[in-house]
């Protein structure tokens, strides 16, 4: 059985990211979570193709001749919410070509609101966790057995729309197969300007978070996961660990194949000292490079120094603001001090300090606490910095404060590029203000000399800089 994930040419010519899942590409991500489902397909027997026309550059007459030329037996599409459109309108073009053939959705959009992507008996969504539940339904279609019993899938029967019971998230990570690399057609595409290294990918060594952000997108899959347990027992699902050994295997694999860098694709890496300590002695000899998030109260001086030498080039803080009454009310739980030290024991092992900074997650946020973390990133001397407007995503709590506070400019969410536009407003800070106000700041930290000389450095040149630079403004 012919078993096909598809990425389809974006119909408003942006393309979503669908790791990260809240924001518009910068540079090519590979999907490991999909290539994780994947290679449980796969290992079971089914034949796996992967189409990702945005790294094909196709248009969209040449995805339908595609379609039109294809023999899978199966769909499958992994949706975030900047992907609704695109893939709802890739499936109406699947079904003009073939009315019966079954497509599978899965990710958090179809996780979160199942019933928008269920529009006909032969349309399927996954729910959380895919591996699984990816299995059962293949088999389930292929044999043309009953689908009443599969944890997690929403269907169509007759007209009504029919959820099937939540499954319980993955007990153990390390039962699930490496993700299916190879069948990424063009793998030297991927990139991650942060790393500076190729072939690049990425590996997931734990699913969760057990923090309590108000805000929290996390990764994309730790989403579909959050959003599917959430809606069953109404708290976050249990974080879930890979042991040092089976991470290593994988790393020392890459090594094998050639990948000289990896993006660690965890909502925070650092789960105690004894275990991240583990991995990093398992893979300092391999020469990868790699970066990783972490909360800067995870870190201390034993750890950074344990990454720094196992070649951790980056680590990604959750910063999101420089004043406490902001973290507090975000439920950040966290102490500004401790962010401050975290960014300055990175630096002194060599590792840059990647944060993020979100305007407008609180109604503290005034024009003055903007200013104070422009202020803070400069004396600092942060290496880099992601401004960003916060985005009520559903799901989230703080979608609820939004809805209940009326500040959603539209009346209610809406995909945008968080990193230019904004969705809500306060009486004292307009959408225009926000959307200002993150230009400005990235402008300002984008195009110091500093900036500038390191990442002409890092990219290879004047041009790679601008087109990265494009993308942000
Ligand atoms: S610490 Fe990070 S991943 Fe965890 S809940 Fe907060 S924002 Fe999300």
């Amino acid at each position: 059985m012919r078993i096909t994930f598809l990425i389809p040419p974006p119909i408003d010519g942006k393309i979503p990211e669908r790791v990260s899942g809240c924001a518009y590409l910068l540079y090519y991500v590979p999907n490991i979570f999909l290539l994780s489902a994947a290679a449980v397909l796969e290992k079971e027997g089914y034949k796996i193709r992967y189409v990702e026309s945005t790294v094909k550059k196709w248009d969209r007459k040449y995805f339908l001749n595609f379609l039109k030329e294809d023999l899978s037996d199966i769909y499958c599409f992994y949706a975030v919410n900047l992907s609704q459109k695109t893939d709802i309108q890739a499936l109406r073009d699947i079904r003009d070509i073939r009315r019966d053939i079954p497509v599978i959705f899965f990710g958090p959009a179809p996780s979160d609101r199942p019933a928008e992507f269920v529009v006909d008996t032969n349309t399927y969504t996954v729910r959380g966790e895919p591996e699984h539940t990816m299995l059962e339904l293949a088999r389930a279609l292929e044999t043309k057995s009953s689908i009443e019993g599969i944890q997690s899938i929403s269907f169509k029967n007759n007209n009504e729309i029919v959820h099937n019971t939540n499954r319980e998230p993955i007990e153990d990570l390390d039962v699930l197969p490496f993700p299916a690399r190879h069948l990424l057609e063009e793998r030297d595409i991927y990139y991650n300007p942060k790393l500076g290294e190729r072939p690049f990918t990425a590996v997931c060594t734990s699913r969760g978070c057990s923090y309590r952000c108000i805000y929290c997108v996390p990764s994309s899959l730790s989403f579909s996961r959050e959003l599917e347990y959430k809606h069953h027992v109404a708290r976050k699902p249990p974080v879930r660990k890979r042991s040092p050994e089976h991470i290593i295997e994988e790393f020392k694999l890459l090594k094998s194949q050639g990948y000289k860098a990896v993006n660690v694709q965890d909502d925070q890496f650092v789960w105690g000292e004894e275990r991240t300590i583990k991995i990093c002695e398992g893979i300092q000899d391999l020469g990868i490079v790699w970066g990783c998030s972490a909360r800067s109260d995870h870190l201390n001086e034993a750890i950074v120094s344990a990454m720094a030498s196992a070649h951790c080039k980056f680590i990604d803080l959750g910063v999101e603001s420089f004043n406490q009454e902001i973290l507090d009310y975000i439920k950040k739980d966290i102490d500004v001090r401790k962010n401050e030290e975290a960014i300055k024991l990175v630096k002194r092992y060599g590792i840059s300090a990647k944060i993020n900074i979100m305007f407008g997650a609180s109604p503290m946020e005034t024009s003055a606490t903007i200013q104070k973390n422009m202020e803070e990133v400069k004396r600092l001397k942060v290496d880099q910095v992601m401004y960003n407007i916060a985005n009520p995503f559903p799901g989230t709590e703080f979608y609820q404060i939004a809805k209940e506070n009326k500040l959603f400019v539209y009346g209610d969410y809406r995909p945008v590029n968080v990193a230019k536009e904004a969705n809500i407003t306060y009486s004292h800070l307009s959408k225009t203000d926000l959307e200002k106000a993150v230009r400005r700041a990235n402008f300002k930290f984008f195009l110091t000399p500093r900036f500038m000389l390191k990442n002409v450095r890092r990219l290879g040149s004047l041009d790679s800089l601008k087109a990265m630079l494009k993308k942000l403004f």
